[in-house]
């Protein structure tokens, strides 16, 4: 029998599991406490945890850490780990640290289904969903890995923000993807505030409107084309959720959204999305005027990161600054995106380039350059 993997729980999940074990919730409170602050996985560690408990779990539980198949550290600080899900998928994590914050990038699907034309998880196609447990161990082991790698005073945290901006759509593993969340936001899990946390989506409307129901956590919408005929192109799930409609359920996400903004991500495309026509439809589409309802928002323009099966190329500097100016000249606080860890294929759209051979799981892990397993989940 499969142990359960206590990763797949938030506080109430594991709540509810411990009560089927005819513990108490405080005893559950306890575990999550152990599990996501200290990283402990094993039972036997948990000392103040009742010996009774700690025998049954050792029997049915685990805390499953995912396996690495490698980690690259860029001379930015930036480290990407690629991890195994299995049937030779990968999925990756990537760390990004600034002068007053870490932030985790995670993956929450295995491939992507939408598809979108400059992705190339999109052209990987899709695979599975993850489980809750693989969305939140990339947080728990990378978390708990990092304290001890940085040597980080007890009770400082590594990691400060989540974005949900790697490999796969998150609004398209709904089920898994709350659950995460809520451990993410958890005072007994990772106690992060809900601004801290943002979830990046390609657009499903009605899962946008159960987020915000359900966790209305920060919201990054990726946008790429002021008019639905060219974003029908880029970002297939277009044709099913159009601009006006996503743009309505962005405006009702704002009234619980942890930020009075929403923000919209842009990837620039030479000669296909950048132009100052482009811009100034992107002014009118956002501010009301093109029909569609007006949506309080910033832009974070992508430089593209090509990849060879695109057929597409990356807007200039100059291209992508002179449209910037154009929004910020129409009062849009508009930023321009870093690209970070370029040396190691780390930035956007470029996790899954080395992925895309999946039949060659084999031979990556014979290839890989550091393999590192926090010391808690190692034991
Ligand atoms: N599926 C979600 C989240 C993952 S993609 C979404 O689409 O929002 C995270 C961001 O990376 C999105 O804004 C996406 O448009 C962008 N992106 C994907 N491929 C890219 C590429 N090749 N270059 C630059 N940005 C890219
Ligand atoms: Fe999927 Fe996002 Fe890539 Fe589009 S950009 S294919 S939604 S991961």
């Amino acid at each position: 029998m499969e142990r359960v993997n206590l990763l797949d729980f938030d506080l109430d999940g594991l709540t509810a599991y411990c009560a089927e074990l005819g513990e108490k919730r405080f005893r559950a409170v306890q575990l999550f406490r152990w599990i996501h602050q200290k990283g402990e996985a094993r039972f036997d560690r948990m000392s103040d945890l009742a010996r009774s408990l700690r025998d049954k779990l050792e029997l049915v539980a685990e805390v499953r850490p995912l396996s690495i198949l490698s980690e690259h550290a860029s001379a930015d600080g930036t480290i990407k780990w690629l991890y195994d899900v299995g049937q030779g998928n990968a999925i990756e994590a990537v760390f990004i640290p600034e002068d007053d914050r870490g932030t985790l990038c995670i993956s929450s699907q295995a491939g992507c289904a939408v598809g979108c034309r400059f992705c190339s998880t999109g052209h990987q196609g899709f695979s599975r969903n993850l489980s809750t447990g693989e969305i939140v161990a990339q947080l728990w082991q990378t978390e708990h890995h990092l304290r001890q790698r940085l040597a980080l005073p007890a009770g400082q945290r590594a990691i400060t923000n989540v974005v949900m901006m790697g490999m796969g759509e998150p609004l398209q593993n709904y089920s898994a993807l709350l659950p995460a969340l809520r451990t993410m936001l958890d005072d007994h899990g990772y106690g992060l505030s809900r601004r801290r946390v943002t979830v990046s989506t390609s657009g499903v409307v009605p899962m946008i409107e159960r987020l915000r129901d359900d966790c209305p956590v920060a919201l990054a919408v990726s946008l790429h084309a002021p008019t639905d005929a060219l974003r029908d192109q880029l970002v297939p799930l277009n044709r099913k959720y159009p601009l006006a409609e996503l743009l309505r359920s962005c405006s009702a996400y704002l009234d619980k959204a942890p930020r009075d903004f929403i923000t919209f991500e842009y990837c620039m495309l030479e000669g296909v999305n950048d132009q100052p026509e482009h811009a100034a439809a992107l002014v009118a589409l956002v501010t009301g005027r093109g029909g569609a309802v007006r949506v309080p928002c910033k832009f974070n323009l992508i430089p593209f990161n090509p990849f060879p099966a695109s057929g597409l190329r990356r807007s200039s500097k100059e291209q992508v600054m002179s449209f910037a100016r154009i929004l910020q000249d129409a009062g849009i606080v508009t930023t321009v995106r870093k690209t970070r860890g370029d040396d190691i294929d780390a930035a956007c759209g470029q996790l899954a380039g080395e992925v895309q051979d999946r039949t060659n799981a084999q031979q990556r892990m014979t290839r890989s350059v550091i393999r590192v397993v926090p010391t808690s989940a190692a034991s």
